[in-house]
């Protein structure tokens, strides 16, 4: 975090404050793990923070340190509008656009308190009085450790906040392997374990609580898998049909797209999701090398992320989103072949 961000913060943070924390729609590791390690943070510090979520998170999350304070603005939408009246300070923690949140984006427009953006997505916008926004960060997690260690307030991270940090970096690095893990990374993630962050006991509480059915449901991703080896491409569909059999729950289907990508010789992996409640076909992207899934989102599902992780949707049919996708890949094929 840059000098000026840190004066600013710090002159905000000068008294105590009512703070509130808040994460993106459909909130996943990095999106948890910030907002609750921030917002214990701030509560360390003698400031009165509460974390909002637009809406509720899978249950492999639900055993991070201090996850039953979370305010889920779906469930309790009074109480949401009255932490947000009575704010004087609203961090915005893995997101980039207030566009992001929902439905609590209306709240959040209406407020007067002041705004501070930590985050790592690509074209921030413009609505906080401090925004430390990197695009090179491997998580919002990371950076919440920056900020603390740029307040002078790196020795009050707790083994309550370690967990929460470590679990972000963890999920939003697919276990430090993507390429956005820097030495930096790994000397934070050395820290977090020696504050408290268990490392065997992280994993094994995001990675090993499969569900029975989740499993099958990837037996039926994996099946539906199709190479289109012209375009370095694969994808996954999967119908709502397939999701109700299999009784699917919220964060069932995360990393599945991950299965696609790690074919050889693929560099642009996709999953298409329908998703009959919202009327939508839910897509996430994901990519090696220089071939963007933020400006293809961006382009043609309005979405975004990052260059290898991105996500939108389709209001068309499934049939017919996969179809249009397909007809747009020709158009990519020379990035798609000169990606490395
Ligand atoms: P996922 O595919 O895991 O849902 O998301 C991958 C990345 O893309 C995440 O960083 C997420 O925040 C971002 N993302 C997912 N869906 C959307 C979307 O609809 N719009 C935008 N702007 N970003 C998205
Ligand atoms: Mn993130």
């Amino acid at each position: 975090m840059d000098e000026k961000t840190t004066r600013t913060v710090q002159k905000l943070l000068a008294n105590p404050q009512k703070t509130v924390v808040v994460g993106h729609k459909n909130p996943d590791g990095d999106a948890v793990g910030s907002c609750l390690g921030l917002s214990i943070f701030l509560n360390s510090l003698g400031h009165s923070s509460t974390v909002i979520m637009p809406n509720d998170f899978p249950n492999f999350l639900k055993w991070m340190p201090a996850v039953e304070d979370i305010v889920i603005y779906e469930k309790e939408t009074l109480r949401s509008h009255e932490l947000i009246a009575q704010a004087d300070l609203i961090f915005t923690l893995d997101f980039n656009s207030l566009d992001r949140v929902g439905n609590l984006q209306i709240p959040l427009e209406k407020s007067a308190a002041k705004f501070v953006m930590i985050d790592h997505h690509q074209q921030p916008a413009d609505y906080a009085i401090a925004t430390y926004s990197d695009v090179t960060m491997s998580s919002t997690c990371e950076m919440v450790f920056h900020f603390m260690d740029a307040l002078g307030k790196a020795e009050n991270i707790s083994a309550e906040i370690a967990i929460n940090l470590y679990t972000g970096i963890m999920t939003d690095t697919g276990s430090f392997r993507f390429s956005s893990t820097t030495p930096t990374t790994h000397r934070i993630i050395a820290k977090l374990i020696e504050a408290g962050a268990d490392s065997a006991y992280i994993h094994q509480n995001i990675y090993d609580t499969n569900s029975p059915e989740r499993m099958k449901l990837l037996g039926v991703a994996l099946n539906n898998l199709i190479i289109l080896e012209e375009y370095h491409t694969a994808y996954i569909t999967l119908t709502q049909k397939e999701l109700d059999a299999h009784n699917f729950k919220k964060g069932d289907t995360e990393g599945f797209v991950n299965y696609a990508l790690s074919v050889k010789g693929i560099v642009f992996a996709v999953i298409l999701i329908e998703n009959k409640q919202e009327n939508i076909v839910k897509i996430s992207f994901r990519s090696k090398g220089n071939f963007s899934v933020n400006d293809f989102a961006r382009n043609h599902y309005s979405g975004g992320g990052h260059t290898n992780a991105a996500g939108g949707k389709s209001s068309q049919s499934l049939n017919k989103t996969v179809s249009e996708f397909i007809s747009i890949l020709p158009r990519y094929k020379d990035r798609l072949t000169h990606a490395f």
